[in-house]
C-alpha cells in the first residue's frame, strides 16, 4: 500500500515531516511551531505501508 505524501522542512526546528496528499492542501503549517512561513516544501514523496499481501 502506497501512500502519496508531500515532504515539508521546518527551517525553524530543522524538523521534518510528511502530509498526505489530499485534494486540496489545507494551510500546512509545523507540527511543533504553528508556522507556516519557515516551511520548505522538499517535494513529494511515496511511503510504502507494511501490506503482508504484497
Ligand atoms: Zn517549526
Amino acid at each position: 500500500m502506497k501512500t502519496e505524501v508531500d515532504v515539508f522542512e521546518c527551517q525553524e526546528c530543522v524538523l521534518t515531516f510528511a502530509i498526505e496528499k489530499t485534494d486540496g492542501l489545507l494551510n500546512i503549517v509545523c507540527p511543533v511551531c504553528q508556522s507556516a512561513e519557515m516551511l520548505e516544501d522538499k517535494g513529494p514523496a511515496t511511503m510504502i505501508g507494511g501490506d503482508s499481501d504484497a
